[in-house]
């Protein structure tokens, strides 16, 4: 009974979270914001079910599953099956896993290891995400970060799909591995504005794969200033903390230093609204370049110029 199950899903969280799991028109249960959220504010924190690493097959998902305790797996059972040629429980795994590593914050199926998560498995998908998924390997933990203000009521939503792709592919994706037909705001839209949109995120796309072969200085930060302005336009936040430091790199690289603090701390900025300020890994590097920006490695690879400032 969905009443139960809604029930037995929101005791799991503390009185205090901001969020609740409840039922939302067309899509079953969703998560949705109890109070107004601050960008960058961790939403929830949550230890996986279990994990699994490497190739995961029925047995070790089995194996994993009888591990638990019995009000484990009837939770465990609870979330939806999108993959009925598969054994129910490798299909719920398979269907609700998260991606657990230092890149987290891209979607993937084939992540080395994964987990599962009775509560962030209830967050629906967006193509204009307002919250994100990131796993902190320091506390072993998932966590889902605001990423933009949010208003009380508002629905919480994560992105199953790849972000940098027009809306034709993204719904293909999402139906052929979630069984559902995205009705995001972004994939609602019509006409030229729909058109527009993917325009934006193909050329995201290929500046995403592209910025890092740019030889030339100049044309690199200009394509970093428009990666960033694209993302800006598309409302979404995806790789904005590695734009920046794509930015910091190219004026390490012609020795332009006050430049190259200003954008390694508009990275460092981002990254902290992006995952939330927790000593990991990357938050830790960019710390010690805005400390020192010329121990940077690459300093003075190219001949030294004056580039310019995030806008
Ligand atoms: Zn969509």
């Amino acid at each position: 009974m969905e009443s139960i199950d809604i029930f037995n899903l929101n005791s799991r969280s503390s009185g205090s979270d901001p969020f609740s799991i409840v039922p939302i028109s067309g899509k079953g249960l969703g998560v949705t914001a109890t109070r107004a959220l601050a960008r960058g504010e961790i939403v929830m924190i949550e230890e996986p079910l279990f994990t699994q690493t490497g190739f995961r097959s029925l047995e070790s998902v089995l194996s994993a599953f009888s591990g638990l305790s019995s009000s484990e797996k009837r939770n465990y059972l609870l979330p939806a099956n999108c993959h009925p040629d598969l054994h129910s429980l490798q299909g719920i795994y398979e269907t609700n896993c998260f991606p657990l590593g230092p890149n987290s914050r891209l979607q993937s199926r084939h992540a080395d290891r994964s987990g599962v998560f009775l509560l962030a498995s209830r967050f629906n998908s967006s193509c204009r995400p307002n919250v994100e998924n990131y796993w902190h390997t320091k506390t072993q933990t998932l966590r889902i970060i605001a990423q933009r203000d949010i208003r009380k009521g508002e629905e919480l939503c994560i992105a199953y799909s790849e972000l940098l792709a027009p809306r034709e592919a993204r719904q293909a994706f999402l139906r052929h591995n979630f069984g559902f037909d995205c009705t995001c705001e972004v994939c609602s839209l019509q006409g030229d504005a729909s058109r527009r949109s993917d325009e934006r995120r193909v050329a995201l796309g290929k500046l995403y794969e592209d910025i890092g072969f740019i030889q030339n200085p100049r044309r690199g930060i200009k394509a970093v200033q428009r990666a960033l302005d694209l993302l800006r336009e598309e409302g979404l936040t995806f790789n904005r903390e590695g734009f920046y430091y794509d930015g910091f790199q190219f004026c390490i690289a012609v020795s332009d230093i006050p430049n190259a603090r200003k954008w390694i701390e508009r990275a460092y900025r981002a990254s902290v609204l992006a995952i939330g300020d927790g000593g990991d890994r990357i938050g830790w590097i960019m710390q010690r370049y805005i400390d020192r920006p010329e121990s940077h490695p690459l300093r003075g690879l190219l001949p030294k110029t004056t580039l310019c400032a995030p806008r």
